[in-house]
């Protein structure tokens, strides 16, 4: 036997009990005659003492010893005469009387404790050294208890965990995908799975009413800090529901974590926010509700008093900063040159404070009087004290972005965007269709099975980018952690959508036969949702990237840097699969 407890469970109670513990070295100190020893393993670290003046075994044993050797310890639990109340074993340490190498370890290329001296490229190369540490294992434990969560949470609602397959055909809408060679199919590919969409509905044909999964989805996209090129979904599907039956199923399911993750009771249903409310108050699809700041519009004060900015200006909104009239000049501008950063692009930005008096001070005062100024602090609900931020533009749906951009930094300035702190919402009725200008035509937002609502059905004919979809996403801290859809399920309907975005019905049978087809053998009313869980581990945990919660995660340019790949084929490969590379300049 290996060992017979870890090295996070002795306490005081265990004093006097002889124990076998197996680890890593993580730290060694030489004092006088004696040898101490932190012993790592999942569970917590242990104080291990060579008394080595009395055992001369043991001395050469430790003199052997190096950080991270993997070694068995056996000896007797004895009280620490300096307690360490940081350790949860702090009161206790091991009076070695054995103690045997298991494996002997290189110097590890960076310290291997919580605050490590290791940069990102480093930790990633060396992932498994990373994953000892404990604030990378607690991620993935932490992970490991909300899956397990979600299961036990979906099995009580009567789910079934259903696998879908991994290599599947192509699909044009969404994002790209990684495509797989076939050996055996000459000339064709595979793709992998975006999202198991297609067949999770077929699973609602073939009658199994409620399905989940929790599956790993492949997309080929431009990385950002919050995406990785393959990601885990909880993937779910129900049948004979309406929009509400799905937001309530799963707005339950958030609780639940919330309760058993974090022992955080959120009372009451979710806010629902439509999605034109969410655009016209936050400027975001995603609002982070922690905090107000919400939007003003401000055309009807500002607009006709000779300002060219704002008299031309197809959208003008301001947000109400409370507190904040205390910022500098220099503040301001650090702000303004903030907004006009690429990122953001706005044109410039508008001040107005209102002073301990009343009177409000503008960097526009020479085209506004006192009076206007006063009907803007009115309609922004302005007290003494506040700064009211004004940005503009000529593209109402762009500034607002910016605006929104300018609300979360404002946010995060004035601290409102705690992370312990967790406000949800869904945000309900997403347009059906955006325009896209790289293709030239609508494209489907959510996606093309997405299920308009009834009432704007009419509009598919007359004014289709005016539909409204029974879209849902669930919101959490400014974090989309959640979305999904009523689908449709009447092949006439899905093939009409086909239309509008631009297949044709060759094309659209192609690609998509085989979900038609299947919506002619009594296809049951059905919708659904996919939860981002990497997303989801991420916002739980207080983390900044998801790749923190991600055991083996890729960089930001898609290499996992450990394994190396991607990585070029050798040319019998190559042949095998029937592919040349070639140079496309
Ligand atoms: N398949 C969708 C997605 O990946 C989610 C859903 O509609 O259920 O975004």
């Amino acid at each position: 036997m290996y060992r017979d407890k870890t090295c996070g469970e002795l306490r005081i109670a265990n004093v006097g009990e002889t124990v076998t513990l197996a680890g890593w070295v993580q730290r060694i100190r030489k004092m006088g005659g004696m040898t101490f020893i932190d012993l790592r393993d999942r569970y917590g670290i242990t104080q291990i003492v060579f008394n080595t003046e009395v055992n001369s075994d043991l001395k050469d044993a430790a003199n052997l010893l190096g950080r991270e050797f993997v070694v068995q310890i056996k000896g007797v639990v004895t009280e620490r005469t300096s307690k360490n109340p940081k350790l949860p074993t702090g009161d206790i340490e091991i009076e070695a009387s054995e103690v045997k190498v298991l494996n002997s370890s290189a110097i590890p290329p960076f310290t291997i404790e919580d605050e490590s001296d290791g940069g990102d490229d480093l930790r990633m190369k060396y992932r498994y050294l990373d994953l000892r540490r404990n604030p990378v294992r607690k991620n993935i434990e932490l992970r490991h208890r909300m899956t397990m969560e979600v299961r036990r949470y979906l099995d009580s609602k009567g789910f079934l965990e259903i696998e879908t397959p991994m290599l599947i055909g192509s699909t044009p809408e969404g994002a790209r995908d990684f495509v797989v060679p076939s050996r055996m199919n000459h000339g064709q590919f595979y793709a992998l799975p975006q999202s198991p969409q297609t067949l999770k509905q077929l699973l609602m044909v073939a009658g199994m009413d409620r399905y989940f999964q929790i599956v790993k989805c492949f997309r080929d996209e431009d990385l950002r800090a919050d995406r990785q090129p393959e990601f885990t979904q909880i993937d779910c599907e129900m049948s004979f529901v309406e929009q509400e039956d799905v937001l309530n199923l799963f707005e339950g399911m958030a609780k639940h974590l919330f309760k058993e993750i974090r022992g955080i009771e959120i009372e009451g249903q979710f806010p629902r926010m439509t999605w034109a409310d969410a655009m016209r108050l936050y400027g975001s699809d995603k609002p982070d509700t922690r905090f107000g700041m919400t939007f003003v519009e401000l055309d009807d004060v500002l607009k006709g008093h000779g300002f060219s900015v704002f008299d031309n200006a197809a959208y003008i909104g301001g947000i109400c900063v409370e507190g904040a009239a205390s910022y500098t000049r220099k503040q301001i501008d650090q702000l303004t040159e903030w907004v006009k950063r690429p990122q953001i692009g706005a044109k410039g930005m508008v001040y107005a404070r209102v002073e301990a008096d009343g009177n409000v001070k503008s960097s526009v005062d020479k085209f506004y009087t006192q009076e206007v100024l006063q009907q803007l602090k009115e309609k922004m609900n302005a007290k003494p004290g506040d700064l009211i931020l004004i940005l503009s533009g000529d593209n109402a749906m762009k500034t607002r972005k910016q605006l929104g951009e300018l609300r979360l930094e404002m946010g995060n300035r004035l601290g409102l965007r705690d992370k312990n702190v967790f406000s949800c919402l869904w945000v309900i009725d997403f347009p059906m269709f955006e325009w896209s200008e790289e293709e030239g035509r609508l494209m489907a937002m959510h996606h093309p099975f997405t299920h308009p609502k009834e009432e704007d059905i009419p509009l598919l004919d007359t004014d289709p980018a005016a539909v409204r979809a029974d879209a849902y996403d669930m919101v959490i801290n400014g974090v989309e952690v959640g979305g999904g859809s009523i689908r449709i399920h009447d092949s006439a309907l899905q093939a009409k959508m086909f239309d509008i975005l631009g297949f044709t019905p060759e094309k659209a049978r192609e690609q998509f036969g085989f979900l038609m087809n299947a919506f002619t053998y009594g296809a049951p009313p059905h919708g659904g949702l996919a939860y981002g869980l990497d997303r989801w581990v991420s916002l739980m945990a207080g983390l900044d990237s998801i790749r923190d919660c991600i055991a083996f995660p890729k960089n930001n340019s898609g290499r996992d840097v450990m394994l190396d790949a991607p990585a070029p084929l050798d040319q019998k490969q190559l042949d095998e699969l029937s592919l040349a590379v070639v140079e496309i300049d």
